[in-house]
């Protein structure tokens, strides 16, 4: 409860009565002995609006997949 989104400090996964209004992306990296960081664990989460504004500045668009239940069933 109470999860803020790292980038623009909104409240996300608002739960009512109509369910969790919000998804959102939570990221946790542990960061190794050969990055510059040396093993220091980073955690935030960003809400989807700025995970919308954020992969816009991306140079190649990230991956996209239909994921309805549906979908699953079949065999690829
Ligand atoms: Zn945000």
């Amino acid at each position: 409860m109470g999860k803020k989104c790292n980038c623009c400090g909104q409240v996300i996964g608002v739960v009512s009565t109509s369910g969790i209004h919000e998804d959102c992306l939570s990221i946790k990296k542990e960061w190794g002995y050969f990055s510059s960081k040396d093993l220091t664990e980073h955690k935030f989460n960003i809400c989807e609006s700025c995970y919308d504004k954020w992969i816009e500045t991306f140079k190649i668009p990230v991956e996209e997949h239909e994921s309805h239940d549906v979908f699953q069933l079949l065999p690829f």
